[in-house]
């Protein structure tokens, strides 16, 4: 059979060998560090568990298929529960919002704890649903191609252009659409979900809150970490194998096609090769002899924000909290400023907790909470971080004891900090950036990496750097276009 190397044990690597394992391909994945997943890996700390990055499992379908596609029972390997409650937001004027699923619970919550009428939420929700239904066929299941928007599905998002918002920023379209500005700030909040700027990304982003409220948020029992294992349980089944402590150092051509790469200096033949490393070290690194293949244009891009993450065991249990806690800032575009601008940490950052032993008890020791404390900050362009850090956790420490009426700080008993540096070497990813390049551009949709090099042939790429996009569900999808690719 053929032989297909994966660089890169990341959701999406895992996903594309499953797939390509399916089509007959024989499959070996390098993977550079000791354990699969990349940024959806796990931190073990003290008796303390903690799910390393991604927190919010939305469209768990795209997990389900992996396993369906194999003849497996899904709930056999993955379990997951739908939330009642998706996240609770406390605002610095001490209004507490209680994100509910149920649609009509979260409706009478806006209006009871904000001056919003009913009628915004349902323009935000028709809005988004259509800007959904449009792009969906057309941007995300698909490989983008120009030719795509000769198809009927796509001369639709055409002539749609206005009703998707690519003239308006998220932020216009939401100040437009809201009178409360708790809710501006509540939607505005969404373009962080692919490391962007709600006040410079375009309003098509504001798809984005129809994939949560619409499709649910989801929870993974044992945590998020149970992606990887359960689909890395699956793909070893199928005979993938796992090489770890296997870094790629080279991706070998003849002539316009990939033959090998090297691991260690060992040189490894491959039919073709899958990428699930960060685009632009996957040219700047392992093509680095050929800078005449680069796609130049592509690799100049801006690239998404970053995260600052504080891991940090609590000595105490918070029943106001929930699986999901923001603390927002009291003047968010200053905060996107800093980040956008200046490439600094504002004073008052947004400040995100995720606790799953809430859902999972065994995450953390009785009486204690795992806390996962998270801001956005910008992507790692040599800012002296041990500042910023000291500082970030200072401001963090001050703005919540005061939101909770407790000193937060004494009751911290382990702790452990990723920055943006921490990010680019434990996986990669240029500058740290979470989710490869921004989508603060109305031509980002358009300026991703393709699936497929143009210039060399049997090499792919998947992943959150490249199309369609960063996240756990696209990252799943850029593997499916993947293998519908390689034919
Ligand atoms: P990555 O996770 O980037 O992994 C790439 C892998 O390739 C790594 O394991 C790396 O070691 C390996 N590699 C790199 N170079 C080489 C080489 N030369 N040789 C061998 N191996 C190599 N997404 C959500 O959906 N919801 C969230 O709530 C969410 N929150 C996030 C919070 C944080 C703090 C972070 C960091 C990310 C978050 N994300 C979230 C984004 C999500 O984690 C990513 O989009 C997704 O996990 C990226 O997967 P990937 O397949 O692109 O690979």
């Amino acid at each position: 059979s053929k032989k297909a190397v994966i660089i890169g044990a990341g959701i999406a690597g895992i996903a594309a060998a499953i797939r390509l394992a399916l089509k007959g391909y024989a499959v070996e994945v390098f993977e550079a560090n000791a354990t699969p997943g990349g940024k959806l890996s796990e931190v073990e700390q003290n008796g303390f568990r903690f799910d390393a990055g991604p927190s919010l499992l939305t469209m768990p379908q795209y997990i389900n298929e992996l396993f369906e596609l194999a003849g497996k029972e899904p709930s056999k390997y993955f379990e997951y529960q739908k939330l009642d409650v998706i996240c609770k937001y406390f605002y610095e004027d001490k209004t507490e919002l209680t994100a509910y699923a149920d649609r009509a619970k979260f409706t009478d919550e806006v209006s009871a704890r904000t001056n919003e009428p009913t009628i915004s939420l349902e323009k935000q929700a028709a809005n988004s649903r259509v800007i959904y239904e449009l792009t969906n066929p057309v941007f995300l299941e698909k490989p983008f191609r120009f030719k795509a928007l000769l198809t009927k599905a796509g001369f639709k998002a055409l002539v749609s252009l206005r009703k998707l918002g690519t003239g308006d920023t998220m932020h216009e379209a939401n100040k437009s659409l809201f009178k409360d500005k708790r809710m501006i700030q509540f939607y505005d909040r969404y373009a962080t979900y692919n490391g962007s700027n709600p006040y410079a990304a375009p309003a098509t982003l504001n798809v984005i809150p129809h994939l949560e409220q619409h499709y649910g948020a989801y929870f993974p029992t044992g945590g998020m970490y149970s992606v990887t294992a359960s689909l890395v349980k699956l793909a070893t089944e199928l005979g993938v194998g796992f090489k770890y402590n296997m870094p790629v150092d080279k991706i070998l051509l003849e002539g316009d096609k990939v033959t090998s790469i090297t691991v260690k200096g060992v040189e490894i033949p491959a039919d073709i090769v899958i990428s699930n490393m960060d685009i632009w070290f996957t040219y700047k690194k392992l093509l680095k002899d050929k800078p005449e293949l680069h796609p130049q244009k592509i690799l100049q891009q801006e690239r998404s924000s970053s995260a600052l993450v504080f891991y940090w065991g609590m000595n105490k249990k918070f029943d106001r909290l929930d699986l999901h806690n923001i603390f927002f800032s009291a003047d968010y575009k200053a905060e996107f400023d800093h980040i956008w601008q200046q490439k600094t940490i504002y004073h008052d950052p947004t400040v995100y907790i995720n606790i799953t032993s809430k859902l999972n008890e065994k995450d953390a020791p009785p009486g204690c909470e795992n806390w996962f404390v998270m801001i956005n900050v910008p992507a790692n362009t040599g800012q002296d971080w041990d500042t910023l850090v000291d500082e970030a956790r200072k401001n963090i420490l001050a703005k919540l004891s005061g939101q909770l009426n407790e000193n937060v700080g004494e009751l911290i008993v382990t702790e452990s900090i990723l920055d943006p540096r921490g990010i680019e070497s434990k996986t990669s990813s240029y500058q740290g950036s979470i989710y490869g390049t921004s989508s603060n551009s109305k031509y980002a949709a358009f300026m991703r990496h393709a699936n497929q090099s143009a210039k060399i042939k049997n090499l792919y790429f998947c992943g959150g750097s490249v199309h369609p996009g960063g996240g756990i569900p696209l990252c799943l999808l850029s593997a499916k276009i993947v293998s519908e690719l390689v034919g």
